[in-house]
C-alpha cells in the first residue's frame, strides 16, 4: 500500500482527550491528523450529562480520581485546570450553569461543546478523518499506521481511544490492544459509574420500588458517598450508587444509611407511645412506598406497640446500615466509564509519553485514571490531552 500522508502528529480517537491534544498540537504548528472510527467525532460528549454535558467540575482535584498511582494525575490537572476549560467555554459564548457540587453543565445541548472543539480544530488547522479504522501500527524511526485510507506516517502517535463503556457508541478495546502490542502493562478493567443489579431474592422484593429515589449515604469498604439513590427495575442506581460502584468488587456488600444525620430513635419511641404505626412515623423522612416495603422485610413481625426498646434500637440501627448484596452491575452497556486501563507507570506524568516507546502517547480514559461522577472524567480528558498536546 502506498505511503499517502506524512504528519507530525496522528491522534487515534476523536473524543474529548484526542481532540484537545490535537488542538494544542495544531496551535504549536504541528501538522496534526485525528483518525476517528465512527461516522462522527465526540459521540460520548453528545450523550454526556443527560445531553447537557457536565463538562468539568469547578472543584476538581487529584482526590477525585482513582488510579493504581493516585499521584499520576496531579501534574496534568495542574497544567490544565477547570478554569482553563471554563474560559474556553466562555470564549465560545456557551451558556452554562452549576447544577450542584461544582458540576458545570451546558444550558443547552452538549453539541455546543462539540462545536467548540470543531472550531478550535479549524483554527489550529487540525485535520479530522471519520469512518477511519486502523488495522496495524508499526514503529521504526517513525510510526506507520495502516488505515482504510492507506498507510499514514507520523513522528508522534497519540492513542485516545477511550474506555470500554457503551460499545454501541463506538467503544473498542483498541487502545489496550495497542498498549499490549508495545509491551505496556494494563491494569485490569471493569465497568465503573454503573448501576447495580439485584440478586434473585432482592429482585422479587424490591422490584416494585422502581422509580423511588431517596437521599442516602452509601458505603463500601472505607469509601462513602452521600447523594440520591434510585430504585430501578434491575437494581439500584442514582448518583450515590454510581459513585460507590467504582469502588465495589464482586461479592462485596454495600451498606446504605437511609437516614443520614437523623436520629429517629426518639421519634419511634414517641410514635409507639401515641399509637402511631412505624410506617407513618418513618414516612415523615422517607417515601411511603419505600417504608412500607422495607418494613415488611426488615422489621419484626409483631405489632409496633409490642416492640421493645431493644427492637426499636435494632430498627434504627438497621435504617442506618441497611446491607445490600448486589448480584453484579449492568456492565459496560450502562457504565459511564471504565476503571483500570493502561498502567500509568508506563508514562511520564509531565507529558503522557510512553517511557518504553518514545513519541507514543496515551491520553484520556484509556489510561488507568478514573474520575468520580460529576464532570471529573472530562476534566481528566481535557487535562491529559492538553498536557500531551504541548509536546507531541
Ligand atoms: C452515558 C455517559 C455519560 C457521561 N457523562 C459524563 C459527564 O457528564 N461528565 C464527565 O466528565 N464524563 C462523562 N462521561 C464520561 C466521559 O464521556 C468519558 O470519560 C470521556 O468521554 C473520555 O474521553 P476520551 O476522549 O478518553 O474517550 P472517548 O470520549 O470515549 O473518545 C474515544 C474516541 O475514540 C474512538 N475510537 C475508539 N476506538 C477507535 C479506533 N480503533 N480507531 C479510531 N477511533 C476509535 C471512539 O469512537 C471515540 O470517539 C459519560 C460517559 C457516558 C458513557
Amino acid at each position: 500500500m502506498a505511503m499517502i500522508l506524512d504528519k507530525d502528529v496522528i491522534v487515534i480517537g476523536g473524543g474529548a482527550a484526542g481532540l484537545m491534544c490535537a488542538i494544542e498540537a495544531g496551535k504549536r504548528g504541528r501538522s496534526t491528523l485525528v483518525l476517528e472510527r465512527s461516522e462522527k467525532i465526540g459521540k460520548k460528549i453528545l450523550i454526556s450529562g443527560g445531553g447537557r454535558c457536565n463538562f468539568t467540575n469547578r472543584d476538581a482535584s487529584p482526590r477525585n480520581f482513582i488510579s493504581e498511582n493516585p499521584h499520576f494525575c496531579k501534574s496534568a490537572l495542574a497544567r490544565f485546570t477547570p478554569q482553563d476549560f471554563i474560559s474556553l467555554v466562555e470564549k465560545h459564548g456557551i451558556a452554562y450553569h452549576e447544577k450542584k457540587l461544582g458540576q458545570l453543565f451546558c444550558d443547552q445541548n452538549s453539541d455546543k461543546i462539540i462545536h467548540l472543539l470543531e472550531e478550535e480544530c479549524k483554527v489550529a488547522k487540525v485535520e479530522i478523518r471519520v469512518n477511519c479504522s486502523v488495522s496495524k501500527i508499526e514503529r521504526n524511526n517513525h510510526f506507520k499506521i495502516h488505515t482504510d485510507y492507506g498507510v499514514l506516517k507520523s513522528q508522534s502517535l497519540v492513542i485516545a481511544t477511550g474506555g470500554l463503556s457503551i460499545p454501541k457508541m463506538g467503544a473498542t478495546p483498541f487502545g489496550y490492544e495497542i498498549a499490549k502490542h508495545f509491551g505496556l502493562s494494563v491494569v485490569p478493567m471493569r465497568p465503573a459509574l454503573v448501576p447495580f443489579t439485584w440478586n434473585a431474592q432482592d429482585s422479587k422484593i424490591y422490584n416494585e420500588l422502581a422509580g423511588v429515589s431517596l437521599d442516602a449515604i452509601v458505603r463500601c469498604g472505607n469509601q462513602e458517598f452521600q447523594e440520591n439513590i434510585l430504585f430501578t427495575h434491575k437494581g439500584l442506581s442514582g448518583p450515590a450508587i454510581l459513585q460507590i460502584s467504582t469502588y465495589w468488587q464482586n461479592g462485596h456488600p454495600i451498606f446504605i444509611d437511609l437516614l443520614p444525620g437523623k436520629d429517629v430513635m426518639d421519634e419511634c419511641v414517641e410514635a409507639r407511645s401515641r399509637g402511631i404505626d412505624l410506617v407513618r412515623a418513618l414516612s415523615k423522612h422517607l417515601p411511603r412506598r419505600f417504608v412500607q416495603n422495607w418494613c415488611k422485610q426488615n422489621v419484626p413481625a409483631k405489632p409496633f406497640s409490642h416492640c421493645t426498646g431493644k427492637d426499636l434500637k435494632e430498627i434504627s440501627d438497621h435504617l442506618h446500615r441497611w446491607q445490600v448484596n448486589p448480584n453484579g452491575t449492568e456492565g459496560y452497556e450502562k457504565a459511564e466509564v471504565t476503571r483500570g486501563g493502561v498502567d500509568t507507570k508506563e508514562f511520564s506524568s509531565q507529558t503522557m509519553e510512553c517511557k518504553k516507546v518514545p513519541a507514543l502517547y496515551f491520553v484520556g480514559e484509556v489510561m488507568d485514571v478514573t474520575g468520580h461522577l460529576g464532570g471529573y472524567n472530562f476534566q481528566w480528558a481535557w487535562a491529559s490531552g492538553f498536557t500531551a498536546g504541548q509536546v507531541v
